[in-house]
């Protein structure tokens, strides 16, 4: 029995904050690609030699690339209980692929105001150790700098320097976007005001996630 929900909405809008702590609490792995990828980045690894020339350029990865990523990690015996997917799908053809592997129990889609998005990501502030992100003004950590959870320093991710930013933005417009309406045809949308503060928007995601059926 387990839920396997994906998170979905544009980079800055708090999936990784929320899938993170929920993952937690609610005893779901939580599945980031974007963390996953630059995991394989640090790794110098043949996948992830390939994938950091669209990171860096804030470009998406091939969809074949990512796909495969997902279907190994979901695979993993920690996913049998449930999972939060954060940051996949992003484009129809990772729906689909999705699709065809698993079946997803709910889809939330975390809605922000556009003009909210570049001051969290320029803000934003990261774990490269456990990959939990911080905000220098709106969530931050006890002691300036440093991680909460596991001790690391934090750093600012490269990707989240204003142009590339911008890139990002664009990238989710073009083809993400779409997904909204793909899953809400589907009938298994649900949307949570992502503009509220950590805490409330964690409430009303655990309120929501506890009424999904187990699958
Ligand atoms: P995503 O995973 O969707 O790209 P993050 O969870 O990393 O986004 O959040 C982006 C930035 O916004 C981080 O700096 C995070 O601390 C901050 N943040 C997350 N949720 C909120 C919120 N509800 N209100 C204000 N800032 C938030
Ligand atoms: P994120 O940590 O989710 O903001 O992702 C960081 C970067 O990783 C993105 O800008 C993309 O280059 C890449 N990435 C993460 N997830 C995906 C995905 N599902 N499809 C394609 N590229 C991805």
């Amino acid at each position: 029995m387990s839920r396997r929900l994906v998170f979905l909405g544009p980079p800055g809008a708090g999936k990784g904050t929320q899938a993170q702590a929920i993952g937690r609490k609610l005893g779901l792995a939580h599945i980031s690609t974007g963390d996953l990828l630059r995991k394989e980045v640090a790794d110098c690894s043949p996948l992830g030699r390939e994938a950091k020339v669209f990171m860096d350029r804030g470009e998406l990865v091939p969809d074949a690339v990512v796909v495969r990523m997902v279907k190994a990690r979901i695979s993993e015996p920690d996913c049998a209980a449930g999972f939060i997917l954060d940051g996949f799908p992003r484009t129809r053809a990772q729906a689909i692929a999705l699709e065809a592997e698993t079946h997803v129990s709910r889809v939330f889609f975390f809605d922000v105001a556009d003009s909210a998005l570049v001051k969290r990501l320029s803000g934003r502030r990261s774990c490269p150790r456990c990959g939990a992100s911080y905000h220098v003004e709106f969530v931050p950590p006890k002691k300036a700098g440093i991680c909460d959870l596991c001790g690391s320093t934090l750093v600012q991710r490269d990707d989240d320097k204003e142009e590339t930013v911008m890139r990002r933005l664009v990238e989710y417009t073009a083809k993400t976007a779409d997904l909204i309406g793909y899953y809400r045809d589907r009938g298994i949308l649900t949307s949570v005001d992502a503009f509220a503060p950590p805490e409330q928007v964690e409430h009303s995601l655990i309120a929501a996630i506890r009424k999904v059926p187990e699958a």
